[in-house]
């Protein structure tokens, strides 16, 4: 049976940063659910090849556009474009994010520059740009994407840290501006998900048996494990949330694991 109240049928939804990993599943989860799914990258044709897969594979609805969120004026030209396209813009997932992992006093400014221009000025100006037009259709969902480090920061990645942080705080202030216009804001904070982002760290033996002794579920996420909690948060199902986020983690944020499995 399928439920209305989750239901993106008929939806719009800018997946920015949907070539690859999380956000190209998201994209695939939205459109085999009936929604018309723009998906965004820095390279157009990559953008629009990643589509034609996408819909070849869901049989469904997905464009392609070139939109490096670095650049101001890509966002709103390419924001200006899908409402020209399609009318509005119910749902926006803000998936675009990049990271180097170094110690703190090894950061330079081309690494601090290149990782805040992406995952948090990019990610502000995609939401304020997208935000305008949901306030003007008075409608619609923002998810931004979160991480761990928004339950507790890692050494060695701090300009992505902070940005994750930065997002967090985003999160709650749109939905206290946005809230009276019927435009909610949430976010999803992923766990250890294995990604072309993640995948030369997760090929460590070390830090695999470390993810499994700590993790309740006991294994590494998968991009489409994001799935159900971006359907969610993009419907009807949970129209009385917003300012949240929501940890999808294996469990990871429940608490501190012992290396122990029973009382003794
Ligand atoms: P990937 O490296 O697999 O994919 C990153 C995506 O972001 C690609 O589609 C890439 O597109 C796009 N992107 C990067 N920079 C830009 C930019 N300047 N403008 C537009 N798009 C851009 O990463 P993941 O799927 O692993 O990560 C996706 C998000 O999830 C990130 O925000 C990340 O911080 C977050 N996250 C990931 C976790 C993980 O374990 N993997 C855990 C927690 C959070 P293209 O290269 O075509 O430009």
């Amino acid at each position: 049976m399928s439920d209305s109240l989750f239901s993106v049928e008929g939806q719009v939804v800018l997946v920015s940063g949907g070539t690859r990993g999380i956000g190209r599943a998201l994209a695939e989860g939205f459109c085999e659910r009936g929604a018309t799914v723009v998906v965004t990258g820095r390279e157009p044709a990559v953008a629009e090849t990643a589509a034609g897969e996408i819909a070849a594979k869901t049989k469904g609805r997905c464009f392609g556009l070139g939109c490096d969120v670095a650049q101001k004026s890509q966002i709103d030209k390419c924001v200006a474009e899908i409402v020209a396209q399609q009318g509005r813009i119910d749902t926006l997932v803000n998936v675009a994010g990049v990271n180097r992992r170094k110690p703190a006093a090894d950061v330079t400014e081309d690494d601090w520059d290149f990782i805040i221009d992406t995952n948090l000025r990019g990610a502000f100006f995609m939401s304020q740009a997208v935000g305008k037009q949901m306030v003007a259709q008075k409608g619609g969902s923002q998810i931004q994407i979160c991480s761990l480090n928004n339950y507790g920061p890692l050494p060695w990645v701090l300009p992505y840290a902070a940005s994750k942080a930065a997002v967090g705080h985003m999160t709650r202030v749109l939905a206290m501006e946005w809230g009276s216009h019927g435009v909610r804001v949430n976010a999803i904070a992923p766990g250890y998900i294995l990604t072309d982002l993640s995948k030369k760290l997760w090929s460590n033996p070390m830090m695999q048996e470390w993810n499994t002794a700590n993790t309740p579920l006991r294994r590494l996420g998968q991009p489409d494990d994001m799935n159900g909690a971006a359907i969610f948060l993009a419907s009807k199902a949970s129209s009385f949330m917003t300012g949240q986020i929501v940890f999808v983690d294996g469990g990871f944020s429940a608490g501190i694991m012992w290396p122990i499995d029973k009382a003794t």
